[in-house]
């Protein structure tokens, strides 16, 4: 099986775009994901706001390599900490998102992750939960 994806990953070359924030702070999930190059990164670094705080990116998780990885668990210890913080219950039916059949958090966590996904963005929410 190809490896899992890691949905809060950094804007870089070969990312997959995947989600865009909305003016309510929203992630709107896109159908399709898209492959982002380097000039899409070095474009977008040029706005105020980071990438990563208005976009969502997944690349190949880096397990150990990822200061969020617990080697107890064998998994991501982010996304436990999201879904007890947000606390929002899963919904019968599923937000569509191109990248659930890859996506560690979905592995992980099943429906309660996607039901608590759609406020996250990298370098705000994730980075205060992780302290
Ligand atoms: S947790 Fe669910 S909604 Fe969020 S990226 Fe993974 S599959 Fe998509």
């Amino acid at each position: 099986m190809a490896s899992l994806l890691c949905p809060s990953s950094t804007a870089k070359p070969g990312a997959a775009l995947f989600g865009v924030q909305d003016a309510s702070g929203h992630i709107q999930y896109l159908d399709e994901p898209i492959i982002v190059d380097q000039t899409f990164v070095d474009t977008a670094r040029q706005q105020s706001r980071a990438p990563e705080e208005r976009f969502r990116f997944a690349s190949n998780c880096a397990k150990t390599g990822c200061g969020h990885w617990s080697s107890e668990n064998v998994g991501c210890s982010l996304v436990g900490k999201i879904v007890e913080a947000m606390n929002r219950k899963a919904e019968a039916t599923l937000v569509s998102c191109a990248i659930r059949d890859r996506c560690r958090w979905y592995h992980q966590e099943g429906g309660s992750a996607c039901a608590n996904c759609d406020e996250v963005v990298r370098n705000v929410r994730t980075m205060e939960l992780a302290a």
